[in-house]
């Protein structure tokens, strides 16, 4: 944990939400520190306050030569969208999505929020405004006010209070005997899957981005819990852009569209009637 530490101010507005998730979050960790190519051009700017519209202009990304990950992604996102990835394991959405915050470089292609070049913006000034919810949530040892003031350091008592009462927290905390001042992870109390997931949620209404990637969970939760996340998630996506790796039919019903990948392609998208009357992978999919 203390490697996260030394430079905290620098990265903070990345780890925030999570640092493992995300196609790898430790890779990216070493891709910051080794990987020139994902440093700031000399010429970056300082990111405006964004909108949240999103292209990706013939987009293809591989991992290794070898092996194409990503095929000529052509998508149009329009700013407060949600939008739900859905296809077979392995087709390339976190791969796609791991792409907006720069945690990997299109090989060729170009990807653009209102307009500007991701490699235009300066790193951290673009993933500030870059919201990431995952299943895989890292808690550091320390209480838990410290751990959801990870999502914008230097927030106010209130702040935190008001975010943990966003993403349904109030009530485990006032079950907890020291309340915020509770230390959790390993030394600490073990948070559950779910009550993880809400500190991820508290995270990102703390940080209030116009962007937000969420990677649904897939582990089970029993039926309130995820009825509690499925509302504060809700209530975090109104007003900004969504981005959804979506698992559940609830989720994908919801979203405005649905992108339906198959093989590092974009192989349908619609609404869920529309591509159930389209009768392809979707339907497929989802009977
Ligand atoms: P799932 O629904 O299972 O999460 P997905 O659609 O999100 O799948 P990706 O996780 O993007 O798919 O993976 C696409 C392909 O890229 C897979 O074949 C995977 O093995 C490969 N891959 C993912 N991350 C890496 C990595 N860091 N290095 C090399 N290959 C990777």
């Amino acid at each position: 944990v203390g490697v996260f530490y030394r430079p905290l101010e620098k990265i903070a507005a990345v780890i925030e939400t999570y640092p493992r998730g995300i196609a790898g979050f430790r890779r990216y960790q070493e891709l910051l520190a080794t990987d020139p190519e994902i440093a700031d051009t000399p010429d970056a700017i300082e990111a405006p306050a964004l909108k949240g519209d999103i292209r990706f202009e013939n987009v293809s990304f591989a991992y290794s030569e070898e092996r194409p990950i990503l095929r000529g992604i052509d998508l149009q996102i329009a700013a407060g969208e949600t939008v739900a990835f859905v296809g077979p394991s392995g087709a390339g959405k976190t791969t796609l999505l791991a792409l907006l915050p720069r945690f990997y470089e299109p090989t060729s292609g170009c990807i653009t929020i209102d307009g500007l070049p991701l490699d235009r913006m300066r790193l951290n000034s673009l993933r500030r405004q870059i919201g990431l919810v995952s299943q895989d949530v890292f808690l550091f040892g320390g209480t838990l006010r410290e751990n959801i003031a990870y999502g914008r350091l230097g927030a106010t008592e209130a702040e935190i209070r008001e975010a943990a009462a966003q993403a349904q927290l109030t009530s485990m905390i006032e079950g907890l005997p020291e309340g915020l001042d509770t230390i959790v992870g390993e030394r600490g109390v073990m948070l559950s899957g779910g009550q993880k997931q809400r500190v991820a949620i508290a995270r990102a209404f703390l940080k209030n981005p116009p962007i937000l990637i969420l990677d649904e969970a897939t582990s089970a939760l029993d039926s309130q819990t995820e009825r509690e996340i499925q509302s504060a998630l809700d209530a975090l996506a109104v007003g900004r852009t969504t981005l959804v790796i979506a698992h559940r039919l609830g989720t994908i019903r919801k979203a405005d569209r649905i992108v339906v990948m198959n093989e590092g392609r974009i192989a349908e998208i619609g609404s869920h009637a529309e591509l159930l009357a389209r009768e392809g992978i979707y339907t497929a999919l989802a009977g």
